[in-house]
């Protein structure tokens, strides 16, 4: 909150003193909508990049100079595209974290044993994640995340430690439910847009701006994240880099 807060009280004091040169006649009236204005562009901006930590703090980046970078995959289990993607890191000796989707999990038990059979962290992506999860009230925000750890952790046997907001959308309510709940909110450094590149090319590119400590956003279900994992792992393996859970980058 810290951050928002600050926004919030710099703009209400530039509002008052908006107020006062207008009754001085030295502004014009519309001048006084200019702080409101540039209340929402903070909050829009604010709620959509998560690495702004702008209403929460996020781990977005690793601050240690060492060569590892964390893959952190979204949205799963996804019965066999989670499996395929498991195959794939097992042949490349890579491990990675899965954000899980809470509701996903009934049926794809075995699917998460294997994440962590696998030696993968494993962390919560809500129970819902419903496009109207921004919009709930912090109680729904708690209740919702607190019954995704508990289908992840039924059949984990582990605490959940980690939340990564669905869609990285952050506001003042979720801020409250992550920090009541004593989570530690998961951002990103690089956001591979895998969901909506189908170029592989493209996709190549994006990842290879990764560097030391960052954290990729991937999702289980990308179309051609599969197709460009074993590229991408094997250049930045040559060049040194270890692919790591977040928990080493911290
Ligand atoms: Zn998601």
């Amino acid at each position: 909150m810290l951050k928002h807060s600050f926004v919030k009280r710099i703009l209400l004091i530039a509002f008052l003193l908006l107020v006062v040169l207008f009754f001085l006649k030295l502004i014009p009236f519309w001048f006084l909508f200019v702080p409101a204005l540039l209340y929402l562009v903070a909050i829009a901006v604010g709620s959509y990049f998560i690495q702004l930590n702008y209403f929460l703090v996020s781990f977005n980046k690793s601050t240690k100079q060492e060569k590892k970078i964390a893959l952190t995959f979204d949205d799963g289990p996804i019965t066999e595209k989670t499996l395929h993607l498991l195959d794939l890191l097992k042949a490349e000796d890579v491990k990675a974290t899965f954000f899980l989707i809470g509701k996903n999990i009934r049926g794809n038990e075995n699917v998460v044993r294997r994440i962590v059979e696998d030696g993968h962290l494993v962390g919560s992506h809500s129970y819902s994640h419903t496009n109207a999860f921004p919009l709930f009230s912090k109680e729904k925000i708690m209740n919702d995340i607190a019954k995704g750890n508990e289908a992840i952790e039924r059949v984990t046997g582990r605490n959940v430690l980690w939340f990564r907001p669905p869609f990285g959308v952050t506001n003042p309510n979720i801020a409250k439910a992550v920090t009541e709940l004593k989570l530690q909110s998961i951002g990103w450094s690089i956001r591979s847009y895998d969901t909506v590149i189908n170029d592989e090319q493209k996709l190549l590119s994006r990842l290879e701006k990764t560097k030391a400590g960052d954290i990729i956003l991937l999702h289980d279900w990308g179309a051609k994240t599969l197709a460009v994992l074993p590229s991408f792992v094997s250049k930045y393996k040559a060049l040194g880099f270890e692919f790591v859970g977040i928990d080493e980058l911290m």
